[in-house]
């Protein structure tokens, strides 16, 4: 679930933790963004479970003091030691009794202990809006003199868990004794935010939603209510060329026989309440005719897509057909349907008017060039506390678009959008210049997961993001991975 985060915290490391020097930043100007963008969805309580670290109760002050002082934004804590979970403490001069892995671990536990304090005074670790400043003291032998890389097992846990925000000034001193004998002691100072004195609120405030990649316009949406599949295509086959000859399953044609890989779709989709489909082409709506049935999930779309799905004998009840303009209410969910159009395809030549209804005879299974596009929507789907705009094609009506201004925008970003009249321009400016804009349908879905799509990074999701710094500085856009999870606030 928070796979995506892990990939942020370990692009994290290797670029800041790593001492990497300043000069790395300049080179890698694009990534920096990149990772800044990313920053925003940095959630250090998920981290702290990701790692295994379970929070032990703060340890109470042992003599005249207190675990932690604010003042305005800033907290300063008292110096706490590597006190461990069974109760015992690194005792013990560094370079003499004591290693530096050893002194390492220790400092490590003190930052467990040091975030333990903060939690209790915060309630919640995403109220830490900076890691300002360590010191950290290393009971010392009088030769020795590696004490930052005693601290900075300290440090690397603070990075591990805040990511950027962790990043702080810092001191790492030798002692000549620590009080009963601790080999480490170290104190912080951390900015917070303004409502983090109020811990009557530390109920967490929104529930965030969980997006999860699934490659091509395919989407996995959670918010703690409903589960919300779009054009979840699984199964990437290798058919009408474009392939990868690396890539060695059977190259389909377009007038074979459509399959799923019902064995790994079973380990990715466990359950939906609804999947918005928002054309009938293969790479949207290929596997939905299984997914529907093993799921259950009420499915909307296009006549032409309903009129696939009841040949696979999906079940009425399950159907809903839209031409675009709906708007419904359903428990927990809302959706309104928006009239768009197919990508440019073909230089602009593509243009597919065939339509399926009651009367078209079909009979699964059919074959991939009987997905047809059948129309093309979009969706603007409306979560407990986010309004998400999906688009599962590089094109859209403008005047279709006025008036919505979603906080996400699943954008379209694929090569045959540069065949239209601005369309990065007008995309952002009509949707009302989103918060966060997140590319989709610009991978190359003949390739199965776990293949390189660098390429589609770099022709498109790069242009893009430069494109949309210029255009809506404060939009951040976040690049997907194929079947991690996106967590927006
Ligand atoms: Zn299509």
């Amino acid at each position: 679930m928070f796979r995506q985060l892990k990939s942020v915290f370990l692009f994290a490391t290797g670029l800041f933790l790593l001492g990497a020097p300043s000069t790395v930043f300049a080179q890698n100007g694009a990534a920096q963004h990149e990772a800044a963008q990313n920053e925003a969805i940095f959630d250090p309580e998920a981290r702290l479970v990701e790692l295994g670290i379970t929070l032990p109760n703060p340890q109470s002050p042992v003599a005249n003091y207190v675990n932690g002082v604010r003042t305005g934004n800033l907290i300063f804590t008292a110096g706490k030691g590597a006190k461990f979970a069974d109760g015992s403490e690194l005792h013990g001069k560094v370079g003499a009794d004591v290693t530096i892995e050893e002194g390492y671990k220790g400092a490590r536990q003190t930052a467990i202990n040091q975030l333990a304090v903060l939690k209790n005074m915060l309630g919640n670790l995403n109220r830490v809006v900076r890691v300002v400043k360590v010191l950290g003291m290393v009971n010392s032998d009088p030769s020795f003199g590696d004490q930052p890389a005693v601290i900075n097992g300290f440090s690397d846990l603070i990075v591990e868990v805040f990511g950027e925000r962790g990043r702080h000034a810092r001191s790492a001193v030798g002692m000549a004794s620590l009080p009963r004998g601790q080999s480490i002691e170290i104190e912080m100072i951390v900015e917070v935010t303004d409502d983090s004195d109020a811990r009557a609120v530390s109920s967490e405030a929104r529930q965030p939603l969980l997006m999860k990649y699934l490659g091509t316009a395919g989407w996995e949406i959670n918010d703690g209510n409903v589960t919300v599949l779009i054009d979840p295509y699984i199964s990437r086959l290798k058919y009408g060329g474009g392939g990868d000859p690396e890539d060695h399953r059977p190259d389909y044609a377009r007038d074979a026989v459509a399959v799923s890989d019902t064995v790994l779709i079973d380990s990715i989709i466990k359950k939906a309440d609804f999947i918005l489909v928002h054309h009938g082409h293969f790479d949207h709506l290929g596997d939905v005719p299984y997914i529907a049935r093993k799921t259950g999930a009420k499915v909307i779309g296009t006549e032409t897509t309903m009129s696939i799905l009841r040949a696979y004998g999906i079940p009425e009840e399950q159907l809903y057909a839209v031409g675009g303009g709906e708007d419904y209410q359903f428990e927990g969910f809302s959706v309104r349907v928006v009239p768009s159009i197919h990508s440019a395809l073909e230089e602009k030549h593509y243009f597919d008017t065939r339509r399926f209804d009651e009367n078209t005879p079909l009979k699964a299974p059919l074959l991939i060039n009987q997905f047809i596009e059948g129309g093309s929507l979009m969706f603007l789907a409306r979560f407990e506390n986010h309004d998400v705009l999906t688009m599962g094609s590089m094109n859209f009506v403008e005047r279709e678009l006025e008036g919505i201004h979603p906080d996400v925008l699943l954008a379209g970003i694929n090569g045959s959008r540069l065949g239209l009249y601005k369309y990065d321009e007008r995309l952002l400016k009509v949707t009302g210049y989103p918060a966060v804009v997140i590319p989709s349908h610009w991978d190359n879905f003949r390739l199965p997961y776990g293949y390189s799509q660098q390429s589609g990074i770099d022709r498109n999701i790069k242009p893009f993001i430069e494109a949309a710094a210029a255009i809506s500085p404060q939009t951040q856009v976040i690049t997907p991975v194929h079947l991690e999870t996106i967590i927006v606030k």
